[in-house]
């Protein structure tokens, strides 16, 4: 199943909440949110129910995503239902806060492997950045990955110019301790960042110039099928990526899709509408009658959301922020990043 610039659909983002215990200011800077009704969110067996239409059209990859997933109650049996499926990889991105408590849980599920996102090694910069003081157990919870026998493990790392920039190498040296690879990602305008600003942006070009001088020459990986991170290799083999969605969009290979908490189906991060899957699987639609919903709308995705903002002149936040409160569905923290 192609789109119209012949991507398939091979990766789906599942939000299970929109809630999240953190702040971070390039995501949830604000004090007050419009939260998704509970009511609408989709329960597990529905999640289940969409995942295996998505499975029958091609989607091999699932990755679960909030807000922060893990305040999500019980999201072990969700991962016990998905683990049963022919997936080639089945991952979660949590920011870390709450991931020692569960992290037995979720291996003993079938979780494949497990994104932490980390943006600094200093507790005072992470509490100005996430406005939470939860430093300890976010690296609580990453010290605690690999002894539940978790491996292929990543480290998030939103750069931005002025704040953790200076931190490039330490995170690359911590990640060979976890063992985890780094993947740092450019700072981008997506709904919910509200004072994005093109200066606050850390670039790949940048970021590998900083890393060079440090550790002398770099080498392109080649890259995953679809895969968002570019990977390289310092001169001693260890690996790192750069998810360069601001300044060099990739997505002429975007192969993924995004499942709000409440069902709602995004075709790209920037698409100011999704489409309602909810409201057809609860008024009792077939398995066939979900797959051709899912397969027309595939067929027609002609989105290239970053490419587009990359050509917009004297860009700004791209939401502003009266429309978010309008809408939670805007918010990058709704349709999990
Ligand atoms: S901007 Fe949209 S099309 Fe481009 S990579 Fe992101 S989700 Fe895919």
């Amino acid at each position: 199943m192609l789109d119209t610039y012949r991507r398939p659909l091979r990766n789906l983002r599942i939000s299970v909440t929109d809630r999240c215990n953190l702040r971070c200011r390039y995501c949830m800077p604000e004090a007050e949110y419009t939260w998704l009704p509970r009511r609408d969110l989709l329960t597990f067996e529905e999640i289940s129910t969409l995942v295996d239409v998505f499975v029958d059209l091609g989607v091999d990859k699932v990755r679960l995503t909030g807000g922060e997933p893990l305040l999500r109650r019980d999201l072990p049996s969700l991962v016990t239902m998905l683990a049963a499926k022919p997936l080639r990889d089945l991952a979660l991105t949590t920011n870390g806060v709450l991931l020692a408590g569960h992290v037995e849980a979720l291996k003993k599920a079938g979780l494949g492997r497990i994104t932490v996102s980390l943006d600094t090694l200093r507790a005072d910069r992470s509490k100005s950045l996430s406005q939470r003081a939860t430093h300890p157990s976010v690296l609580k919870g990453i010290a605690s990955v690999a002894p539940a026998g978790f491996t292929g493990t990543k480290i998030d790392t939103v750069a931005l110019n002025g704040v953790n920039d200076d931190e490039l190498v330490d995170l690359i040296e911590f990640g060979r301790t976890v063992p985890a690879e780094v993947r740092f990602i450019e700072y981008m305008d997506v709904g919910g960042a509200t004072t994005w600003a093109p200066e606050r942006v850390l670039s790949r070009a940048e970021m590998l110039t900083r890393l060079t001088a440090h550790y002398g020459p770099i080498t392109p990986l080649r890259n995953e099928d679809g895969a968002p991170a570019d990977r390289f290799e310092l001169p001693d083999g260890t690996t790192f990526g750069i998810v360069s969605s601001t300044t060099q969009p990739f997505c002429a290979t975007c192969d993924r899709s995004r499942l709000t908490a409440d069902g709602l189906w995004y075709l790209c991060l920037y698409a100011m509408d999704g489409i309602n899957l909810r409201d057809p699987l609860r008024e009792g639609a077939t398995h066939a009658e979900m797959a051709k919903l899912i397969t027309d709308a595939w067929w027609a995705r002609s989105d290239r959301g970053a490419v587009d903002r990359l050509a917009e002149r004297d860009r700004l936040p791209f939401i502003p922020l009266t429309a978010l409160k309008r809408d939670p569905h805007l918010e990058m923290h709704t349709r999990g990043g």
